[in-house]
């Protein structure tokens, strides 16, 4: 697809540009020709000027502002050498002139004095005007040329030959790809629906989380139609000025219909289509609500005629958008394309190692599996990060463990190992870290433990533990929410069993602990006490972006209750940690002997080791 800006500057403009460049080159030329193509004269130090008119070798000085030109005795017939000079503010310098005999003048100013002066009044604010003009109409201007403000930024997508985006670029989110046929099928051969008296649908809606294909889906669709398609984020439309964005969003629409069929796609739709009421408590914002409401209108306009222009737009937070922007007629179409699951991961990957020269014991499957929640955008970047990691090793192709290893960086940073632990402090981590992983052999719900390393990585992990899902999970229970958070404790209890006091690294695990232990009781209603109310306002949309996670009002007690509750869970999960470990004493010491030795502990040697922890129920019977 070849991207090129829409309308042509028009004449006007081109004129004006014209006659700039020509006054620009004409001061230009006043400034330098002078010096280039005028005598070449000797320049001296000021000090030997004066030496030579005391000497009595001066005949005649010109004493100009900037410069003094004089005119040594010749010899005989020859008239002197002509010489210049910078001149110093030099009161004395007539009266030494005077005394030699030298005949002297000022300077008269030079002719093209006057045109340097206008041109220096002039030329800074056609230079300004210049600039302006540029930042207006970058992106592409409108017809009608200069300060056109609100002409629309939008980039237009026209088919080519060179890297079309197709469907066959896209995987994993197939009911997507589906629901997105039917739209080419729509711009391709509108009659056949038309025909039967449906109606074309006007606006189609992507949702889901960053990184999972929605720009790349909407090229495809545009690749897939051989359409125009006009692509611009919401981020555009809003503007410093009110009314900007909303003649913006006409001049697009206006744009699209003389294209038509084709498509517009608004990129992060929510930049522009947030909830008016939401703003309203903060004073709303004008220029925001202005442009939606263009949006809408020019929807509803064109739903009347019978134009096929489809827009399509994306976001990932539908739950803020406005109620009206979803109403039938706008986007009453809503596509969900989520994060891929276990076959869609290695189709993507497939898609992405395509690019890369891939080793022969490359197992795609594997890497997928190991990475449940990765988007599309994810997987492209551990791709990309196992072919860099290859080529820093010289190697000619990607093996899997430039794959395993990448995925390590992504999930906990860059290792360190310039981050040098004393020998106290690599023994605490060592046993916070198999703390995790015996904990989290016994307890369900964390996957299972497949590393243990205290190579320092990333920002603030010490150590770290690495478990990997058997398999994608949509549910969880309470047994296996619990078991995650005693497996987040398992770090902080080693350190308590093992040296009656804990250390500042465990300050990450607690917290994550504790949120989840809050969810259990006010999100999920896990809690026999609390009962199955949902306590916080449940603005968390499905993609659990973490925004807003405001209570609803509760009284002091039941907030009080909730306290209790989380408490209990966390403590609970905490004693069991500790039960764990204390039983386990033994091959506690002997798995952190083994870590201390090789800083990594993994595979079939880590496997075996966790198998022989005896979990809680074996003790308590
Ligand atoms: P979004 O718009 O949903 O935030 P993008 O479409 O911008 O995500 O995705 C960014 C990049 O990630 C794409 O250019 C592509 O390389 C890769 N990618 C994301 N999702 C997929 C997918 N489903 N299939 C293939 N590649 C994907
Ligand atoms: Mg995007
Ligand atoms: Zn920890």
């Amino acid at each position: 697809m070849a991207i090129k800006d829409q309308p042509q500057p028009p004449r006007f403009r081109q004129i004006s540009n014209i006659v700039l460049l020509l006054s620009s080159l004409f001061l230009l030329a006043n400034i330098f020709l002078p010096n280039l193509l005028g005598p070449q004269i000797p320049q001296v130090p000021y000090s030997l000027f004066v030496h030579q008119v005391q000497e009595q070798d001066v005949v005649r000085a010109s004493v100009g502002q900037n410069e003094i030109r004089y005119q040594l005795k010749g010899e005989g017939d020859k008239p002197g050498q002509v010489l210049s000079t910078t001149p110093i503010f030099d009161l004395e310098l007539p009266k030494l002139l005077q005394e030699k005999g030298v005949e002297f003048a000022a300077t008269p100013p030079s002719k093209n004095g006057w045109i340097g002066s206008v041109l220096s009044w002039v030329v800074p604010p056609l230079i300004f005007v210049a600039i302006f003009q540029f930042f207006m109409n970058r992106g592409g201007g409108g017809p009608q040329g200069a300060l056109s403000i609100g002409k629309s930024k939008a980039k237009v997508y026209v088919e080519g030959e060179s890297a079309k985006i197709t469907f066959a670029d896209v995987a994993g989110v197939e009911e997507a790809k589906t629901e997105l046929v039917e739209v080419v099928e729509f711009l391709k051969t509108p009659d056949r629906f038309t025909a039967i008296g449906a109606r074309i649908p006007k606006g189609v809606l992507l949702v889901g989380p960053p990184g999972t294909g929605k720009t790349l889906l909407a090229k495809a669709v545009a690749g897939e139609a051989g359409v125009p398609f006009f692509s611009i984020s919401g981020s555009e439309f809003v503007e410093l000025f009110v009314g900007v964005g909303s003649a913006r969003v006409r001049d697009l629409f206006e744009q699209a219909k003389k294209q038509a069929p084709c498509i517009i796609f608004i990129d992060e739709l929510d930049a522009i289509g947030k909830s008016r009421s939401t703003n309203a408590a903060f004073g709303g914002n004008d220029e925001r609500e202005q442009t939606l409401n263009q949006l809408l209108t020019e929807m509803d306009g064109f739903a009347a005629g019978n134009t096929t222009v489809i827009v399509l737009a994306a976001t990932n937070r539908p739950e803020s958008l406005d109620a009206a922007l979803l109403r039938p007629g706008r986007f009453d179409r809503q596509v969900l394309v989520d994060r891929p699951d276990l076959s869609g991961r290695e189709a993507i990957l497939n898609i992405h190692s395509q690019k890369v020269k891939l080793g022969p014991d490359i197992d795609l499957k594997a890497v997928a599996t190991r990475t449940p929640g990765f988007s599309g955008a994810d997987l492209a970047n551990l791709v990309n990060e196992a072919a860099l990691l290859a080529a820093r090793n010289k190697r000619l192709t990607v093996a899997q463990e430039d794959f395993y290893e990448a995925f390590e960086r992504v999930v906990a940073g860059l290792e360190k190992k310039s981050r040098v632990l004393n020998e106290k402090e690599k023994k605490i981590v060592a046993y916070h870290e198999v703390g995790h992983a015996m904990v989290g052999a016994v307890m369900t719900g964390g996957g299972e433990v497949a590393k243990i390393s205290i190579v320092p990585r990333g920002m603030a992990a010490l150590g770290y533990t690495l478990q990997l899902p058997t398999e994608d999970r949509f549910l969880l229970d309470e047994s296996e929410l619990r078991g995650q958070i005693a497996t987040l404790l398992g770090g902080r209890s080693a350190e308590e069993v093992v040296f009656g006091s804990i250390t500042t690294g465990a300050s990450n695990d607690l917290q994550r602990a504790t949120d989840l232990a809050e969810r259990m009781v006010t999100t999920y209603g896990m809690s026999k006490v609390l009962g199955p109310l949902a306590y916080d306002r449940a603005q968390q949309s499905f993609l659990g972006d973490g925004m807003g996670n405001a209570r609803r009002a509760v009284s002091a007690q039941t907030a009080e209750a909730i306290d209790q509750e989380v408490k209990e869970i966390v403590e609970t999960a905490h004693q069991q940690a500790l039960d764990i470990l204390k039983t386990n004493r033994e091959l506690l010491e002997t798995i952190t002997q083994k870590l201390l030795e090789t800083e990594v502990v993994e595979g079939e040697a880590l496997h075996k080791l966790l198998a022989e922890v005896r979990p809680l129920d074996q003790v308590a019977a």
